[in-house]
């Protein structure tokens, strides 16, 4: 029995830009992507899910979790009083306050594109293997339309 409900063959890191609630600086934020996915919380009948994002992700497995530290150092475990738990949550680069996921993924954040040129503004990394997490999944039409870079 593991916590890491959540298994994928393949990620990868979605970055956009938001605007820290603190300070109103610019800032960088990131989210997982995934293709597909399959969610192992009821082992009796896992679910298949298509393209998502995973959100309140309260763990990953190491490998990701490494790739992840390296490529975006500002999203990091930290306690959310507004959702009242840890999560790996997007940090502002300049006063390292905390990015909630509400708010990241709020209409108004980068990762609510409403059209392919939406979507191409963010900036694709693809990340290495597969991705095993406890998270929260999310599904929206636009994450089909994200697209890896070639020959990577
Ligand atoms: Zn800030």
């Amino acid at each position: 029995m593991t916590d890491l409900t959540i298994s994928t063959t393949s990620y990868a890191l979605l970055q956009g830009g938001i605007t820290c609630w603190k300070y109103s600086v610019a800032t960088k934020v990131t989210a997982i992507w995934v293709p597909g996915f399959i969610d192992n919380e009821d082992e009796e009948c896992p679910e298949e899910g298509g393209a998502a994002l995973l959100k309140y992700i309260s763990e990953l497995d190491i490998e990701t979790m490494t790739r992840v530290r390296a490529a975006s150092p500002w999203l990091k475990p930290n306690y959310s009083q507004t959702a009242d738990q840890t999560y790996w949550a997007n940090h502002c680069q300049t006063c390292d306050a905390l990015q909630g996921d509400h708010f990241v993924y709020s209409p108004d954040g980068p990762f609510f594109p409403q059209d392919q040129a939406g979507v191409d503004q963010l900036k694709v990394m693809p990340g290495h293997g597969p991705l095993m997490a406890s998270a929260s999944t999310a599904q929206s039409g636009w994450m089909d339309l994200v697209k890896l870079p070639a020959g990577g």
